[in-house]
Formats: C-alpha cells, sequence, structure tokens
C-alpha cells in the first residue's frame, strides 16, 4: 500500500457486500497513510493525489468528492445488492443473463427518496429499464406490470409484441427475502407518475 502511494500505481478495491460477493472498484489511489491508526486512505479519483491533506478538503473539494462516490462506489454497490437479492433475473420477464441486467431505481436518483437501497431497486433487463424509465412499462403497488395503453395497441416486430406487450399484467418476480423487495410506498410515489403521464393505462 506504502508502494502504491509512491508510486502512484492504481488499484482495484473490492469491497465486500455480502459474504463471497464483492463489487469491485477501480481504478482507486492511495493517498495518505496513517500507521498510528492503521488506516490508509483510498481516493476514487487520481486528482486527491495533488490535493494536500485529505482530511481537511474544501467545500467544492468535499462537494466532487461525495458526487464522486454516489458515481463510482455508492451505484456499482446498488448494483451489486439489487442483482444478488433478484439473484440474476430481470423480474418481468425473467432474463438470466447477468451482463444484459441492471439496477433500476423506482424512485430516481434526484430525489431525496430516490435511495441507492434493494426496497428502491429492480433487477431489470436492458429493455425493460429503459422501458421503465420512460413510462411504458409501469409496476402497481400490488406487484403488477402494465402496460401503456398506445404501447399496447402499437403494431410493430417481435421485440415489441413478445418483449413488451406480453408482459401486460404480468406479475413481478420477486426477491425470496422479503426485505429486500420493492417498498410498496416507493412503487405508489412511481405508479402516481406513471398514470399521470400523457399516455392512458388500462
Ligand atoms: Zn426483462
Amino acid at each position: 500500500m506504502r508502494a502504491a502511494i509512491e508510486t502512484g500505481q492504481p488499484l482495484i478495491l473490492f469491497r465486500k457486500e455480502v459474504a463471497n460477493y464483492y463489487t469491485p472498484v477501480m481504478p482507486v489511489y492511495v493517498v495518505d497513510d496513517y500507521p498510528e491508526e492503521r488506516t490508509f486512505v483510498v481516493a476514487l479519483d487520481e486528482a486527491f493525489r495533488y490535493m494536500g491533506d485529505v482530511r481537511d478538503l474544501s467545500e467544492p473539494q468535499r462537494e466532487y468528492a461525495r458526487r464522486l462516490a454516489k458515481q463510482r462506489l455508492h451505484q456499482p454497490a446498488f448494483r451489486t445488492r439489487v442483482l444478488l437479492a433478484y439473484e440474476t433475473r430481470c423480474a418481468v420477464c425473467s432474463l438470466r443473463h447477468g451482463s444484459l441486467l441492471d439496477a433500476a431505481h423506482i424512485v430516481p436518483d434526484g430525489d431525496p427518496l430516490g435511495t441507492p437501497t434493494t426496497p428502491n431497486g429492480l433487477a431489470l433487463c436492458k429493455i425493460h429499464h429503459a422501458a421503465y424509465d420512460h413510462d411504458m412499462l409501469g409496476v402497481t403497488p400490488d406487484y403488477e406490470v402494465r402496460i401503456d395503453l398506445e404501447v399496447l395497441e402499437e403494431i410493430d416486430g417481435p421485440m415489441l409484441e413478445h418483449g413488451i406487450q406480453a408482459m401486460h399484467g404480468r406479475r413481478l418476480e420477486l426477491p425470496r427475502k422479503p426485505a429486500d423487495r420493492p417498498s410498496r410506498d416507493l412503487l405508489a410515489w412511481r405508479w402516481e407518475r406513471f398514470t399521470a403521464g400523457a399516455r392512458e393505462v388500462r
């Protein structure tokens, strides 16, 4: 670790989420050493190597550090926890390819309720994540999938028919652990936004 401070060599941080599951975060930089406390300070950006005493940052530097932590640490950890809770499966269509899955926020990131926690998350495949974010697909507080009426009546190719329209009325596949399931209150918040949209819902 001390050699990494001297050389500026980037490292990979493995953040433990649950037993045997880690979120890799890279590159990270060791920027300070407190031998009396047996701790090192690890930074998510090389810029912190040049900021002097990292325990005494200015407010703009602190704000930058917070933003960086959100993007580089909390969002990847959110993905790991949500995908684990849903056993690497899309909650809408059951697709099991991890590389095609995302952790979607129920209440978006920018809202104070939009925390990166499993009750505010849904494991969704790329297409259902995008459809959810664009309010083409909604989820009721009772865990049922609804497709926007206009989209339901469109005529298009097999992706629309089998990938989206056929999901109408399906029940979400939920995590086994009740504590990991999506919050009904947060789903209700999002459902209200979905139904308030310009499109109609059946
Ligand atoms: Zn899906």
